[in-house]
């Protein structure tokens, strides 16, 4: 493992931050290396000297607050905690879990501050002024053993000191630090099945040993005799990962209401590659995937252990729901087996592995989705490990369930109320600008995932990487062009519940004299591509068996048509009969379908002239055309109609209906 210090880069941070300035550049050094820290893991600490409000210089210790990632700390990320109170916490025998946390607050110099990691206290009672924690892979494959133990004291000898597995909080750092005292020498601790601590009178210090006592475990791994996974006989030419992830969604989403048509949904996050297939296409998968968590840390990401898929071909919507059915009555079994009181979490896995093909990391938002897949990818390095020089042990079953029912732990979940569509997976076409990319936002700021598709490729992955979407180029009148977008969005959400159907340009014409050409394209794009797209959603919705949403942009044209304007009209009428028969024929279904009728709105389809042109058919001036000749008198933005079509998708006994966005006009005849 490379030491990654610079010392020019120390000294910018220095200037930066003043005396937290190399605390907070060693913590982003190990922060951003997986092999050391994932997602929040780990931590570190810095014990120096504060002003308190009455302006006296106190000893205080900073140490990564709960919720922080080490990657990307500030500051604001290592509260304040008054040294002298944490260390007299040593002479007391016992110390409660929820005791120790208030204690920790109580002596926060700021009382806005994040709550100080669980790891606080084994900062505070160990004496150097730098400790860095992480739950470096390589370590973790030589204490994860049997004989663990024996193998560190062979790897590390007399330079780091050994500590029994122990739940973090007060007992474990009790012990801890009276292992360190005992052993002098030591520059940091192996906590068994667990990670390393490293510690030092300066930032470098303690880095530098990190770096070079993970690098002893690195070496000694590849110095081992090593043996491979042995494969599994699988299925030639399984079902692809966008395929399957559908099915598998809908069977592990948590039904709300399922007669309302309710769910907490998951979404699923696809790893491929080759470290993985080799680990979930071995023989003995089952075995070895399912021993338990590499690191007790894990365990609230991605429950003990995965689901080990059935393999994806025949039919295998049954057998992974049996599969599923089978982890569900095992976490079931397992929580009567240990819980004392405790309200039991939901039986979902949280990683899937699928033989053939990869894994999948679930979670209710694709960043919880994501940090899934990346746990255990990583899990995966250190099982591989471990069974090629030994054979994979983890904590007890007991020990596990210790920690994913620890109330601390469940506290870095963060449980905030859920936004309205968090879960959901919105496909929007023609969505790189106007009333696709509002409504883009729109869905996205209500806590759904977005998927942009424009013909302009380039710029729908500009507007979607803006609000943390799925940007792709697609081309809706192109059949094979619409399949692979459909795809990729499966491959990388899991599937699709909402489908805006918004792809649309205007074209002019007395209906009696437009060439057939533009015509033909008109429909092409505005009626045909319609289908197209709402035929591949709900083909996915129907694998999901979650119902669905449908929406269509269908304007005002057909329903109060303008002179000269039939080639725009005409297909936008065949919209409506479209998603009226959608309605129709999937309502028993649970899919809705509904579009919106939205008049004026100044967008791309307005230039070159369009606008004038248009104001100009309806007898007005352009200011007036799109502002004084409704009710409210106020002109329709792309934001307007977005807001109407987040209602209708929230709208759960609404189908087949058209909502008006026009800013009122109640008049009878056309104007
Ligand atoms: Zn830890």
């Amino acid at each position: 493992m490379e030491d990654l210090w610079r010392d020019d880069a120390a000294e910018a941070m220095v200037a930066a931050h003043g005396d937290l300035g190399e605390r907070i550049y060693s913590a982003r050094l190990l922060g951003a290396d997986p092999r050391l820290v994932l997602h929040g893991g780990g931590n570190v600490s810095l014990k120096t000297h504060m002003k308190d409000t009455l302006g006296e210089m106190v000893s205080v210790l900073r140490v990564k607050g709960s919720g922080w990632d080490m990657a990307s700390i500030e500051p604001a990320g290592l509260p304040a905690v008054r040294l002298e109170p944490l260390r007299s916490l040593r002479a007391l025998e016992t110390l409660g879990d929820e005791d120790m946390v208030n204690v920790q607050r109580l002596n926060l110099l700021d009382a806005s501050a994040p709550n100080p990691s669980v790891e606080t206290l084994l900062h505070a009672f160990l004496p150097q002024l730098y400790v860095d924690h992480t739950h470096a892979t390589a370590v973790l494959a030589i204490t994860d053993q049997p004989d663990g133990e024996a193998r560190c004291a062979e790897v590390f000898g007399e330079t780091m000191a050994l500590v029994p597995y122990i739940m973090p909080g007060f007992a474990l750092a009790k012990a801890a630090a009276e292992i360190a005292e005992r052993n002098p020498q030591a520059e940091g601790l192996i906590l068994l099945k667990h990670g390393i601590f490293t510690f030092g009178g300066s930032a470098r210090e303690a880095y530098g040993r990190m770096i070079a006592q993970v690098s002893r475990a690195e070496d000694y791994l590849a110095r081992c005799p090593r043996k491979t996974f042995k494969l599994a006989a699988l299925p030639k030419n399984p079902r692809p990962p966008h395929e399957i992830a559908p099915i598998l969604r809908g069977l592990a989403s948590l039904p709300i209401d399922a007669d309302e048509g309710l769910y907490k949904r998951f979404i699923l996050d696809f790893r491929g590659g080759e470290a993985i297939r080799t680990y979930v296409d071995g023989a003995e998968v089952k075995r070895y995937a399912k021993i338990g968590v590499v690191t007790p840390d894990h365990t609230i990401r991605t429950k003990n252990t995965p689901l080990v898929l059935p393999p994806a071909a025949g039919d295998f919507a049954a057998a992974a729901k049996a599969a599923l059915d089978a982890y569900g009555a095992d976490y079931r079994a397992y929580f009567a087996r240990h819980e004392n009181g405790q309200t039991a979490l939901d039986a979902m896995p949280r990683v899937m592995l699928a033989p053939g093909l990869g894994l999948f990391g679930l979670g209710h938002t694709a960043g919880s989705a994501r940090i899934a897949a990346d746990i255990a990818e990583n899990a995966i390095r250190v099982v591989t490990d471990a069974e090629a020089i030994g054979a994979f042990e983890s904590i007890t079953e007991a020990e596990m369930f210790e920690v994913e029912y620890w109330s601390l732990e469940q506290a870095k979940l963060g449980k905030g109320p859920a936004a309205a569509l968090a879960g959901r997976v919105v496909v929007i076409t023609g969505a790189a600008r106007g009333i696709g990319a509002a409504t883009a936002r729109a869905f996205a700021a209500e806590g759904a995932e977005v998927a942009l598709l424009d013909i302009d490729g380039a710029a729908a992955v500009a507007t979607a990487g803006s609000m943390g979407g799925l940007g792709l180029a697609c081309d809706v009148t192109d059949g094979d062009a619409v399949a692979a977008a459909f795809a990729r969005v499966c491959g990388h959400f899991g599937g699709l519940d909402i489908l805006v159907s918004n792809a649309g340009a205007a074209w002019q014409g007395r209906i009696g004299e437009v060439d057939d050409g533009s015509r033909r394209y008109s429909f092409q794009l505005t009626c045909f591509a319609p289908q197209r797209v709402a035929k591949c959603a709900v083909a996915v919705m129907l694998a999901q068996g979650m119902g669905g949403c449908l929406l269509f942009n269908a304007s005002k044209q057909p329903l109060n048509p303008g002179p000269d304007f039939g080639p725009y009209g005409l297909p936008k009428a065949a919209t409506i009969a479209l998603m009226r028969q959608y309605a129709v024929d999937y309502g028993a279904d649970g899919i809705r379908a509904n579009a919106i009728n939205a008049d004026r709105v100044n967008t791309g389809l307005y230039a070159d002239g369009m606008l004038e042109a248009r104001a100009a058919a309806r007898g007005l001036t352009v200011a007036d055309y799109l502002a004084g000749d409704n009710l409210l008198k106020r002109e329709v933005k792309p934001e307007d109609v977005a807001r109407g079509l987040v209602s209708l998708a929230l709208a759960n006994k609404t189908t087949g209906a058209i909502l008006t966005v026009d800013g009122g006009n109640i008049a009878a005849a056309p104007r």
